[in-house]
């Protein structure tokens, strides 16, 4: 059956190539996408890569798929991705306008899949140009959520979503009509230390806490999912792109991560879509969405995967979890300090500056500290986002020195969990 017109055969080669381009393509889902941009030339032309710092892997895939444009974000290594780049034709630039320049170029759908609030202003260009925008970075909704849905509004563009239960959710929406839908459940995998007690998690090391059992991930998400902060992030993300009320969403735990979502419908009927952990099912979905993509990734073969258990999150063991729906419901500013906050706090457990409880421990105390002063600042303009990102990270910063006190002792012994 031909659903939206790019049949078999002679047809398909008739369609004109997607132009897309990757912000973040030397990431883990940058990296994924280059690999079927690679393997599908008759489908996708390539426009523009960008990198923060690994010059010489953002020229090795700019070479590879022949792209028209590479960017670093770091300005200092202009000179070095411009010799790589020499005599190949490829044009470059460094440095945050290179960054915007390569969410401006004109793409058919742009794969966002920059870390963290750094991605916000070139996928923010990307929607503005009316560029479809395949969101991984889900730091932009979480920070930044009314802002872009209004933008991609205005702009009659889509955001598609490549977070694997967002994903998942697109595809069990009837047409992408809510009214029937009674609520939303996203599955979390539980990460590393979902049986571990909350005194072995006190004593957690990010090499611990970096080892997640299903998913191959960049190292911030993977810690996001070791609090559970990414499935509080996963629901304030669900809550801006499929338009449901805050108490219409949840998160079960599901430590085999084989069903990725549940819709609910208001006629008792439960839409799942299961597939093996892989981040390539969800990406090649947005690639080529409407259509699809043959991936040539392994089938699921429910006979052989162990048994699928599901079960409630624990709250106490995972504050962030608790952290993430209160900002949620409050609304307003708070989602954007949460996601400021998270990330000062990841970044000072990776570098053993504090303990593990102690990211949860940061992002309230931000949470609780910024109130007063962000509470009136919504989060509707680039600039207003912007500068409550700021203020969140210059708030949770000495809160994070403060919390050092908190580190388990030298010569903690590894847990098994
Ligand atoms: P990663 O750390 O592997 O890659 C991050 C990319 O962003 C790299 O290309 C890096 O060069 C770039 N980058 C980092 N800091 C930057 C900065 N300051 N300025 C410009 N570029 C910068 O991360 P990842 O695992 O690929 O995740 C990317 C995004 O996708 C995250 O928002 C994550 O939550 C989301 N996501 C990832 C997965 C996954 O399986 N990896 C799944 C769902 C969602
Ligand atoms: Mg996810």
């Amino acid at each position: 059956m031909q659903m939206n017109g790019l049949a078999g055969g002679k047809a398909e080669q008739e369609v004109e190539k997607r132009r897309v381009s990757v912000l973040g393509a030397t990431g883990t889902i940058g990296q994924l996408t280059c690999e079927l941009l690679t393997s599908n030339p008759d489908r996708f032309k390539t426009v523009a890569l960008t990198a923060h710092s690994n010059a010489a892997k953002l020229a090795e895939l700019a070479v590879s798929l022949n792209a028209e444009f590479a960017a670093i974000a770091d300005g200092r290594l202009e000179g070095e991705l411009r010799s790589l780049l020499e005599g190949t034709g490829i044009e470059c630039g460094a440095g945050p306008d290179a960054l915007l320049e390569a969410g401006q170029r004109p793409a058919g759908l742009i794969m966002a899949s920059i870390v963290g609030a750094a991605g916000l202003a070139p996928t923010l260009a990307a929607l503005r140009q009316g560029t479809i925008v395949a969101l991984a970075n889900k730091e932009c909704l979480v920070s930044a959520g009314t802002l872009f849905m209004g933008e991609a509004a205005k702009h009659g563009t889509t955001l598609l979503p490549v977070d694997s239960e967002h994903s998942a959710v697109f595809q069990a929406l009837d047409a992408l009509d809510c009214k029937h839908v009674e609520r939303i459940v996203l599955t979390a995998s539980g990460g590393p230390f979902r049986t571990w007690t909350a005194a072995q998690i006190a004593a957690a090391r990010p090499e611990d806490a970096l080892k997640h059992p299903n998913w191959s991930m960049g190292r911030k998400i993977t810690i996001d999912s070791a609090t559970l902060m990414n499935k509080g992030l996963e629901l304030i993300e669900a809550f801006h792109l499929f338009n449901v009320r805050a108490d219409q969403l949840s998160a079960i735990v599901h430590p085999q991560s084989i069903i990725h979502a549940l819709v609910y419908y208001c006629d008792g009927s439960v839409i799942a879509q299961a597939s093996l952990p892989d981040m390539r099912t969800p990406i090649a979905y947005a690639l080529a969405w409407p259509a699809r993509l043959n991936t040539g990734i392994k089938r699921l073969d429910l006979a052989a995967v162990p048994d699928l258990t599901f079960e409630k999150p624990d709250e106490a063991r995972f504050p962030a979890l608790r952290l993430a729906k209160e900002a949620l419901k409050a609304g307003g500013a708070a989602p954007t300090v949460l996601n400021a906050a998270n990330e000062i706090a990841v970044e000072a457990f990776l570098d053993r500056s504090i303990a593990f409880p102690g990211i949860a421990a940061a992002v309230e105390q931000t949470l609780n500290k910024a109130v007063a002063e962000l509470s009136g600042i919504l989060p509707d303009n680039l600039e207003a986002v912007m500068h409550l990102d700021r203020r969140a990270r210059e708030i949770a910063r000495p809160l994070c020195n403060g919390l050092q006190m908190a580190l388990p002792g030298a010569g903690t012994t590894a847990l098994s969990s």
